[in-house]
């Protein structure tokens, strides 16, 4: 162990393994300290174990948070085809899922032994939780080691099981930094409106949060909602509610009155049936058993507003919890960081990267490629001047 670094990183996740790796090219010495017994767990558990590495479709508009133009700069300085060359060169197999979207064949593992064979050169010290950092006139003391500069890559807080902790956010504030409050991000959301009779069903929906809209695979859970739809609903201010249509792309009405015209002997549900489980169908039906031909044209028109807009208020819907939630939503304000750089603007040699800002991705491998392209710019910034 040296008594000083040029640059000391907290978090060997994807983003400080990333800043690494960029700093020991540029000949710089590097430690890492990673609170875990083993470098990035949340790599190794992306994907479903298959790592959803980047998605080429990564621009401005898959990013959120207060200021999401914030990511172009890291973005246009590393791109998801340079991390699909970065795994080209590795001899990393992947496959495109759909358009864009890179998973790997061999499974995560591989991303992070490639990533640890390129910090080779690094002195990673795991098992070691720091909390607080000093600043010198010499630079930063971490753990009773100098350095000139530090990246700090804690990550975001949720999905504690992996090991996560709030020493980022509590070493930006020292130095002046904002905290955008952290909420889950990609994640569940639970509400009483959904009969838990129906989880475990999924069906293709059109969820609308305010003037946003996602269609995407939603899972019916026995608390609410869950699946890609509904973890991409997560990434908006749902505090005003939400209407998800069921049968999206059909005129649900039209077909109600067409078929009371011309097959009056089907019920509702029967009707609803063919284009959703059968559970799913008796729910919206209300449970209603009679033959359409019965059924007013009034109730057919609630019937259809159920399955196209069904309302979830506010005040009857949250987040479902940190411990389960993807991503972070908020972290340290980008405000006070160089966007082309990822230093501090309030204290100069202090860089931050990965998922502890306030930048969430979209489902689909956003939030590795941020993980992967921030870390490469602060490591490539550091000691510059
Ligand atoms: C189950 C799951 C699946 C996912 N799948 C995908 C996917 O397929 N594609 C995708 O793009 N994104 C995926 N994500 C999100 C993605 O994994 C994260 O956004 C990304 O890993 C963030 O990287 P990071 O380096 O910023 O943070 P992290 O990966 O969280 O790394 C932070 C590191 O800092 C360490 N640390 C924290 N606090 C301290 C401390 N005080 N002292 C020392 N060390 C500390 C932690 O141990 C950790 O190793 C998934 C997330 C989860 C939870």
């Amino acid at each position: 162990m040296k008594k000083y670094y040029d640059v000391i990183i907290i978090g060997a996740g994807a983003a400080g393994l990333s800043a690494a790796v960029v700093a020991i090219t540029r000949g710089l010495s590097v430690a890492i300290f990673d609170m875990g017994a083993l470098p990035a767990r949340k790599v190794l558990a992306s994907g479903g174990g298959k790592c959803n590495i980047t998605n080429t479709a990564a621009t401005r508009d898959r990013y959120f948070g207060q200021n999401p133009d914030f990511v172009r700069g890291a973005l246009s300085r590393v791109s998801p085809h340079d991390i699909l060359n970065w795994a080209k060169n590795h001899k990393i197999k992947l496959y495109e899922k759909t358009p864009g979207r890179y998973f790997c064949t061999d499974g995560a593992g591989v991303v992070v032994d490639a990533l640890m064979r390129d910090v080779w050169d690094a002195d990673i010290f795991y098992d070691t939780h720091i909390d607080s950092v000093a600043k010198t006139d010499m630079g930063f003391m971490v753990n009773n080691i100098m350095c000139k500069n530090l990246i700090v890559a804690t990550g975001g807080i949720s999905f504690a099981t992996l090991g996560v902790s709030d020493a980022g956010y509590k070493i930006a504030k020292q130095f002046g930094h904002k905290i955008i409050p952290p909420r889950p991000g990609l994640c569940a959301l639970a509400t009483p409106d959904i009969p838990p009779e129906l989880a475990g069903i999924s069906i293709n929906a059109k969820i609308k949060i305010g003037r946003a809209v996602v269609q995407d695979d939603l899972l019916f859970t026995h608390f609410g909602i869950g699946g890609p739809a509904a973890y991409r609903a997560s990434l908006y201010d749902i505090t005003n509610g939400m209407h998800i249509n069921l049968i999206p792309d059909m005129d649900v009405l039209e077909i109600l009155k067409n078929t009371k015209k011309t097959n009056g002997r089907k019920t509702v549900a029967g009707v609803l049936g063919q284009y959703l489980p059968t559970r799913v169908a008796k729910w919206i039906a209300g449970n209603n058993t009679r033959n359409i031909a019965d059924v007013r044209d009034a109730e057919l028109g609630r019937i259809a507003e159920h399955a196209t807009n069904f309302h979830i208020r506010g005040d009857k819907i949250k987040y479902h919890t940190m411990v389960s939630a993807e991503v972070t939503f908020g972290g340290i304000n980008t405000r006070d960081i160089s966007s082309k750089t990822m230093e501090s603007k309030l204290c100069p040699g202090l860089y931050f990267a990965g998922e502890v800002m306030d930048i969430t991705g979209d489902l689909g491998g956003f939030n590795l490629q941020w993980a992967w392209a921030s870390g490469r710019v602060a490591g490539n910034n550091v000691c510059s001047e």
